[in-house]
């Protein structure tokens, strides 16, 4: 048996994040205002402190992570690297199988990435709360795990069907002392706008970010703080794949094909964007983006400048749409329910530089269940989604003969989703349709630009 479990030394924690920004063949799309202009970055400054301000717009190659933040890292980083030899066995499959495995942060994904060092700058920016939107709960309970590192009070708006489905997932946010509320409520304006157009409106990520900013804009001793698709978030979790990198090195390995789930990105240009910098430098190397058929933002989306939220809060951003009000299907991972997609992985993929795919319910929750039978882990629902793409791709090493080297990231444990699992056994689960008519009326509603 091969060197199963790569680990690094504490020693090795990244000291500085990787920008992609520097190795883009174009610059990024600037968000824009009301008004179609470029917002100057002031603007931002109602619910973002200054430090995170400029890595949202900054070109620089390397930024140094913060000592403070590094110390916290170290209760989970680095997270170790594993070779899935079991499941290649069972797949009798000639190509190599690699997963860095982000499941063993306290918070049980790769979200704390960038929450402990978002409540770190805001803390020393002088700000005492943070508002925050969740759907499946992850971004809100590592939110609350960083806000409680920092002695700042965090406020949750989580989606509603995922706060009756997920109720343990609350109590691990109020375990670390944030408030959490069912989103939509009736505590902003946002909240009050969906419930009178739709009282039984179930929530969804767009609206809960909606309720979040609002509330963050009108206070001052209060910031908000997202959880993907920003480029500072992006930035924050090429942790995981810079140690990926080393770890692969330190065996002689470098991957051919590199897959993470795709909700709004930040998993994936963790694992993959410093793989891009080898890619930019001219190494051959594919990265994947996998996505779920249901809510599929790149493989079936419009690039074009949407806003980030349902309401129309945000500032608008170029990137991969289905329309800033589309109703995602109530699909077990609810990480990957939103509509939009983080501008530099649509930038990438735009421009042919990175590649997406787009795999339907069932077939995740069974490749899941092959993983966590072959290797222990049981996969979140979202992490489901690169195993099920891994297995396809050592699948077809198998009918090439081909020994590849696949790399793919399992963003976080199930342990909060067996409800999901129950209904996957007891046959439950459906598989749904691409939701063709809803998103096609959601976008006769995006934005007109320019
Ligand atoms: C939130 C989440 C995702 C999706 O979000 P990204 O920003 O696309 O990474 C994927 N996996 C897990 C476990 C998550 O919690």
């Amino acid at each position: 048996m091969p060197q199963t479990k790569i680990l690094l030394d504490e020693s090795e924690i990244p000291t500085h994040w990787y920008n992609v920004v520097a190795d883009m063949p174009n610059p990024p799309t600037p968000p824009l205002g009301p008004d179609g202009k470029p917002i100057p970055p002031q603007a931002l400054g109602a619910i973002f402190p200054e430090a995170l301000i400029q890595q949202e717009m900054s070109g620089e190659r390397w930024i140094p992570v913060p000592e403070p933040v590094r110390e916290i890292y170290r209760l989970w980083r680095p997270s170790p690297l594993f070779r899935a030899y079991r499941l290649e066995q069972v797949l009798g499959t000639p190509a190599k199988i690699y997963y860095k495995y982000e499941g063993v942060s306290p918070a049980g994904s790769h979200k704390p990435n960038t929450a402990v060092p978002q409540a770190w700058y805001n803390q020393q920016a002088g700000i005492r709360r943070l508002t925050t939107e969740t759907g499946a709960g992850q971004w809100g309970s590592a939110l609350a795990l960083a806000g409680q590192m920092f002695g700042m009070k965090i406020r949750v708006y989580m989606v509603k069907v995922s706060y009756e489905q997920k109720p343990f997932r609350r109590s691990m946010m109020q375990t670390w002392g944030a408030e959490v509320f069912a989103s939509p409520t009736d505590m902003t304006e946002s909240g009050r706008k969906i419930l009178a157009a739709d009282p039984a409106s179930q929530g969804s990520l767009g609206i809960a970010i909606s309720e979040a900013v609002e509330e963050a804009a009108s206070r001052k001793d209060t910031n908000y703080s997202l959880g993907s698709v920003l480029n500072h978030v992006l930035l924050h979790q090429t942790v995981i794949g810079l140690e990926a990198k080393k770890q692969l090195e330190k065996i002689g390995e470098y991957p051919d094909v590199v897959l993470a789930a795709c909700g709004g990105g930040s998993n994936f240009g963790g694992i993959a964007f410093p793989f891009f910098a080898d890619k930019a430098a001219g190494k051959k190397v594919r990265l994947i983006a996998v996505e779920p058929t249901s809510c599929p933002t790149l493989t079936k989306g419009q690039y074009a400048y949407d806003f980030g939220d349902a309401v129309g809060l945000t500032p608008l951003m170029k990137m991969y749409t289905l329309g800033h009000d589309f109703m995602p299907p109530g699909i077990h991972a609810g990480g990957l329910r939103y509509h939009g997609d983080s501008p530099l992985v649509s930038q990438l993929y735009h421009e042919k530089l990175i590649e997406a795919v787009a795999v339907p319910q069932l077939a995740t929750f069974e490749a899941g269940v092959m993983f966590a039978r072959a290797e222990g882990i049981i996969p979140a629902p979202e992490s489901c989604h690169p195993v099920r793409a891994a297995i396809d791709e050592a699948m077809k090493c198998k009918k090439s003969g081909e020994a590849k080297t696949i790399l793919f990231n399992l963003s976080g444990h199930g342990h909060f989703d067996m409800a999901s699992y129950d209904k996957y056994f007891s046959g439950q689960l459906e598989d749904y349709e691409y939701p063709a008519a809803a998103v096609a009326a959601s976008m006769q509603r995006l934005p007109r630009v320019g």
